[in-house]
């Protein structure tokens, strides 16, 4: 049996047609950047958030580059994330030349430890604390961080809050979704996430109409009006082809997420029967609404040769990710040093992405388990 870690042609034969046609639509109209389409989609992102405003973007990386941006967060400020994320998280944060601050994840949602965080302002010099000026939050996987504390936290020290939400549109926090809950909440397109286009895009959804405004603004190059530049932006444009293809696939992500949730459940189960949790750990659902971008086991032993044996027998894996942002030698010149966040390092070497995907069939589900069990046995 081949199970793919994720299969974009079966959902693609589910609206084939309806994609066919708007692509069309827009090469007779040859209007491709930016216009309806974007705005169309802007509107019901902002909507399925429950934010008030949404601005189409090219990435989830630009979403987070031009938040910064429009946050004022620049040189020298620092910004405090989790080193267990997607590259983009702390890129960003030194692309508009701010300095990343790491700190340690849960080891149950894999998600930023707020205790961490006040232990880390607590003992930050003054002179740094005052440089201090955001927080991105990362809902990893698809599961919220603990926002209530994310908040807390940000109130008292005066910081911005940045959820990269590029794994979680949809997630949920005490029945808030993801993206609603700081000041800016960025999404990625990218063709695996839960809402893939065809090609690169993303969204910043925000509450405040200022820094909608402001963001708009930043999305061309800072001209306001075109040609008169106040501020330097960047090109952080939506495509209309991209807008138009995730408007279609937003129809059907509740059904799509629906499923995923129906899938993680059927393999949580399928691992009790099997006998398997004496040695792998399941995804621990701590939120109301874990949209299951990934599902992630952890294994205390063999985590490597478990995924050549699952390679092998045709079922797709994948770590995310292998190397904690702190380890990274492109940060070598922040000083950390392997030991300072355990729990991420621990993360890096012991988790393992499964095939989750929304048109996965149970059948697929049982081959898995079973190849993780013959493993063990
Ligand atoms: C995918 C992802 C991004 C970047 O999104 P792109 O659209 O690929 O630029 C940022 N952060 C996280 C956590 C992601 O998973």
């Amino acid at each position: 049996m081949q199970v793919p870690l994720l299969d974009l042609k079966a959902q693609y034969q589910t609206i084939k047609e309806e994609c066919l046609e708007v692509t069309r639509e827009i090469y007779e109209s040859q209007y491709f950047i930016l216009g309806p389409y974007v705005e169309k989609l802007e509107k019901e992102i902002a909507e399925y958030c429950s934010a008030k405003y949404a601005v189409g973007v090219s990435s989830g990386t630009d979403a987070l580059l031009l938040s910064l941006m429009a946050a004022k967060i620049g040189h020298g400020d620092r910004v405090i994330t989790t080193p267990y994320t997607f590259f983009a998280t702390a890129g960003a944060v030194s692309r508009v030349g701010a300095i990343p601050v790491f700190v340690d994840i849960e080891p149950d949602t894999y998600n930023i430890s707020p205790e961490k965080v006040d232990a880390l302002i607590k003992d930050m010099p003054v002179t740094e604390r005052k440089t201090l000026k955001g927080l991105i939050p990362v809902h990893l996987y698809g599961q919220c961080a603990d926002m209530n504390e994310v908040s807390r936290i940000a109130e008292e020290n005066n910081l911005i809050v940045i959820e990269d939400a590029a794994q979680a549109i949809g997630s949920e926090y005490q029945k808030k979704r993801a993206g609603s809950l700081g000041d800016f909440g960025c999404f990625s397109f990218f063709p695996s996430k839960n809402l893939g286009g065809f090609g690169d895009g993303g969204i910043v959804t925000t509450n405040s109409e200022d820094q909608y405004e402001n963001l708009k603004i930043l999305r061309v190059h800072g001209g306001h009006p075109k040609y008169y530049h106040s501020q330097i932006g960047g090109n952080f444009r939506l495509d209309a082809l991209q807008a138009a293809i995730v408007s279609i696939k937003l129809k059907y992500l509740d059904q799509w997420t629906t499923a995923r949730q129906k899938n993680a459940r059927l393999y949580k189960s399928l691992i009790t029967a099997a006998g398997l949790n004496s040695v792998l750990t399941v995804p621990f659902e701590k939120e109301n609404r874990h949209i299951y971008n990934q599902f992630i086991i952890q294994v205390a032993e063999k985590r490597d040769e478990l995924k050549e044996f699952l390679l092998k027998n045709n079922v797709g894996c994948e770590i995310y990710y292998p190397v904690p942002l702190h380890l990274q030698e492109c940060f070598a010149d922040l000083g950390y040093s392997p030991g300072d966040f355990p729990v991420s390092e621990y993360a890096a070497e012991h988790t393992l992405a499964l095939p989750v995907y929304p048109e996965l069939a149970v059948e697929q589900i049982g081959y898995v388990v079973d190849q993780i069990k013959k493993f063990y046995a």
